[in-house]
């Protein structure tokens, strides 16, 4: 695999679409469980809510107990870490003989390895994805195994879902990024706090939202309030409309009434 012509991220090789590689991971395979330490695990909010669902918490106890804060860089934007425990081997805290304790609610970068996505939107504003082979030493996955293409891998692994909400906090923070350069403002420690709360606290920013009758003032339909309230998952998609509106005054899908 030294084709010149492919590019490389963080040292790993570009994989294009219609190549193909092997790989299975199982409690058969010598490394079992040799990728669950000593990781720096980034938590997008959509990895958050579906690991807080599993795991029943809350997510001021769920941050408490499995995640630090921290900022994006250049951005600021909330990001979650996933910490590891402070053992000798540094274990993810859902790591067990038998395997990971949250295997069907695994966060992203947990699923798509040993693959690796990076996305740019393009000028219609679309996400363009380019996809990397990450080949670790440690890693025995590639000895045998099922044939994929990085299509077949994603859908084989459940990514649908995780791709396109990781989709939206990656475009937030470009067009964070930009109008940060554009503008000279940065968001200050309300609006941070605000931005915490929609993307990695969706069962407290609902009460929030009944509370300061925002919902109220923008321009949404009986049904889509009815979700926004009492679903996570459309609360969350609503909390990227939101702060696009009232962070860079974006209105393509939500508008103030009037
Ligand atoms: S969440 Fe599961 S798959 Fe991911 S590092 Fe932890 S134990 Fe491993
Ligand atoms: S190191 Fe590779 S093959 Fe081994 S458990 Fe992790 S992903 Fe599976």
């Amino acid at each position: 695999m030294s084709d010149g012509s492919k590019e490389f991220l963080n040292g790993h090789q570009e994989l294009m679409p219609e190549e193909h590689f092997r790989f299975a991971c199982h409690p058969g395979v010598s490394c079992f469980g040799a990728c669950c330490s000593a990781l720096d695990l980034m938590l997008t909010p959509y990895d958050t809510l579906r690991l807080r669902h599993t795991t029943g918490q809350t997510s001021h106890k769920f941050i408490r107990l499995f995640a630090t804060l921290l900022a994006m860089p250049e951005v600021g934007l909330p990001m979650l870490h996933m910490r590891m425990l402070a053992d000798a081997r540094h274990l993810c805290p859902f790591s067990r003989e038998a395997g990971c304790a949250v295997y069907p609610d695994r966060p992203s970068a947990c699923r798509t390895y040993p693959l690796g996505r990076a996305t740019q939107r393009d000028a219609e504003g679309l996400a363009q994805e380019r996809i990397f082979m990450a080949r670790e030493a440690h890693c025995h996955g590639f000895d045998a195994g099922t044939d994929f293409n990085a299509g077949a891998w994603m859908h084989d692994q459940g990514l649908e879902p995780y791709n396109s909400a990781n989709d939206r906090y990656m475009a937030l923070a470009e067009d964070l990024r930009a109008f940060t350069t554009l503008t000279g403002q940065h968001m200050g420690q309300k609006q941070l706090g605000m931005a915490g709360l929609a993307l990695y606290q969706p069962d407290e920013f609902q009460p929030f939202l009944e509370r300061s009758g925002l919902l109220e003032r923008l321009d949404l339909t009986p049904a889509r309030k009815d979700e926004v309230l009492h679903d996570e998952e459309a609360c969350l998609d609503f909390g990227y409309d939101w702060l696009e509106l009232s962070l860079m005054g974006h209105d393509e899908h939500l508008r103030p009434k009037g």
